[in-house]
């Protein structure tokens, strides 16, 4: 079943999707670090989205489109192919609405994820990565159940949904100069830039890619959409191979700059945020502030937004990084 097709988001949608979200999801605390104040010299602002429910702002998109399925689509449910904060938000969100959810996941993702998913009432159907394509299984499962496939960033509903983080963090904060997220499909960039005219339009918001996975990079600076191989880097929810057209419409019309960092600087923000904030950040969730600190954007003596975007990471894994 396919629904028609929506209209692109714009400004006034995101503070609609705030009032959707009211209650269902966390008003995240801002965060304050002298020490992170002085070591970039700019006073910067931790939109704490690692505390979010489902543990990354994933969950604002998710209820956020779910709520708005008409009654056949919530009796038939939703599907979506995802191995991280896509698929357990997606859940959980189901479960608030009350409707089936079936997730498709490769058979080697970490049984941890596989669980927290299974936890939340999903059904998960697994596949083999290097002999089957998702999309297609999906697409069939899909077709065959009447569910709704919802994606992670090229939908109009989650785009606003993700804004919501920003437009939380312009309210309680004036006067930003400048706002760093991370950028994977873009759906949280193109978000924050929705809420930044609604709230700040002052403020230039910055897009941060993996070094390696710098595809949205490319495709600003080159006027088109560039496509790469799946990159290799630690930042597991930034791994997208290229922009779709809805966000990448978004992003080059306002689209201010995007810069990129290293997994070594990935490393040592997640350090920082353990040792000196007492947060446990993982490493996608990282891309904003080391963005912040190490691409090369001159944010001296400004008022700078952080959104640290999401806190799920395997402990083990985590344990790794923090020692190395
Ligand atoms: C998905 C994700 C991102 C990237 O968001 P996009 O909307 O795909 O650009 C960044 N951080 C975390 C923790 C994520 O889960």
């Amino acid at each position: 079943m396919t629904p028609p097709a929506l209209p692109p988001p714009v400004p006034e949608d995101v503070i609609q999707a705030a009032l959707r979200l009211q209650g269902p999801a966390h008003r995240t605390p801002v965060l304050r670090s002298g020490t992170a104040d002085r070591l970039l010299h700019a006073h910067l602002f931790f939109k704490c989205e690692n505390l979010q429910r489902a543990g990354s702002f994933k969950f604002r998109g998710a209820f956020n489109t779910l709520s708005q399925f008409t009654p056949e689509q919530r009796r038939h449910g939703v599907l979506a192919f995802s191995a991280g904060n896509h698929a357990q938000a997606i859940a959980l969100a189901a479960r608030l609405l009350d409707m089936p959810v079936l997730i498709v996941m490769p058979e080697d993702a970490p049984a941890s994820k596989m669980a927290a998913t299974r936890e939340y009432g999903a059904q998960v159907v697994t596949y083999n990565r290097y002999t089957e394509d998702r999309e297609a299984i999906s697409q069939r499962i899909a077709q065959e159940r009447g569910m709704t496939l919802v994606g992670p960033s090229e939908h109009p509903h989650v785009i606003a949904g993700q804004g919501t983080a920003a437009l939380e963090l312009f309210e309680e904060v004036p006067r930003l100069d400048y706002l760093f997220v991370g950028v994977g499909g873009g759906g949280l960039m193109a978000g924050s830039l929705l809420a930044a005219q609604a709230r700040a339009p002052q403020c230039q918001v910055v897009g941060v890619e993996p070094e390696a996975a710098n595809d949205a990079q490319q495709s600003l600076r080159s006027g088109h959409i560039v496509r790469i191989a799946t990159p290799r880097t630690i930042a597991d929810g930034a791994q997208a191979q290229s922009l779709g057209p809805l966000v990448f419409d978004i992003v080059r019309r306002q689209g201010h700059d995007i810069t990129t960092t290293s997994d070594l600087h990935l490393m040592q923000a997640m350090r920082f945020f353990a040792e000196r904030m007492k947060i446990v950040v993982e490493p996608t969730g990282a891309l904003a502030f080391a963005g912040a600190q190490h691409g090369g954007v001159d944010i001296r003596g400004k008022r700078v937004g952080i959104v640290i975007s999401g806190g799920n990471v395997d402990l083990a894994r985590y344990a790794r990084f923090l020692a190395d």
